[in-house]
């Protein structure tokens, strides 16, 4: 029955290389580097962002000097007329115009100043941004550095155990191997185990002493299964 043995090691390392695939889907240095890959988009959306406020009170820094350089214009063209006429109510009509443009010519001022602040705050905003963007840049790159190790560890392992795997199964017949394979899909971690007292390592159930003694006198072709899950028992 040293067949059985063979297998249980073939089976050990079958759990231990699970358990290696499991630990690189589950990963701490993988929730790092989301971690870091979240706080670097969260800068560059708050860079972006005074970027665009930027550019947008920019352009309008533009329209309102063009509006206020029509506004002059029209102001001197005013008190030229107003030195012209003679009718006091046409006078008047004037006076009252150039009033109202010279308040539409304050208001742009004021609007340009407002806006001049709000470039002056987001280019503030982005200079407090820029250190910790260089930071957050650097802390991405060595979690994906240290991600890409971890994984690279647990690969070589991997690597490792698939080799000692195939070592161990070729001294395992190939009918006993596939059957081990198809137990193995219905108890990945039990298809072959050993008795602990009359308790089978599988599933934990007591096998009776008369079908314990049955087992092991059976002869050395014959492969004892455990009667409540079908597991190969190693004695
Ligand atoms: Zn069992």
């Amino acid at each position: 029955m040293t067949v059985l043995s063979d297998l249980l090691a073939v089976q050990t390392t079958d759990i231990e290389i699970s358990q290696a695939k499991h630990r690189v889907t589950h990963l701490q240095e993988t929730i790092d580097r989301d971690a870091a890959k979240r706080a670097l988009a969260e800068i560059e959306t708050q860079i972006a962002h005074c970027d665009a406020e930027v550019t947008s009170a920019s352009a309008e820094i533009t329209k309102v000097d063009r509006l206020s350089h029509e506004h002059d214009d029209k102001l001197v063209k005013l008190n030229k007329q107003l030195k012209t006429v003679i009718a006091p109510r046409e006078a008047e009509a004037l006076q009252h115009e150039i009033a109202t443009v010279t308040a539409e010519r304050s208001a742009l001022d004021d609007r340009e100043l407002e806006l001049m602040g709000v470039v002056e705050a987001a280019e503030l905003k982005k200079s407090e941004l820029a250190p910790l963007h260089v930071s957050a840049k650097s802390v991405l790159a060595s979690a994906t550095m240290a991600l890409s190790s971890a994984k690279q560890k647990i690969d070589a392992e991997i690597a490792a155990l698939l080799e000692q795997r195939s070592a161990q199964s070729l001294v395992v017949p190939a009918s006993l191997l596939s059957t081990y394979e198809a137990k193995r899909k219905h108890r990945p971690d039990g298809a072959v185990c050993k008795l602990t007292g009359p308790t089978c390592g599988s599933c934990h159930l007591d096998i009776s002493q008369g079908e314990i003694n049955a087992m092991r006198a059976m002869p050395d072709s014959d492969f004892p299964e455990c009667p409540h899950c079908g597991s190969f028992i190693v004695f």
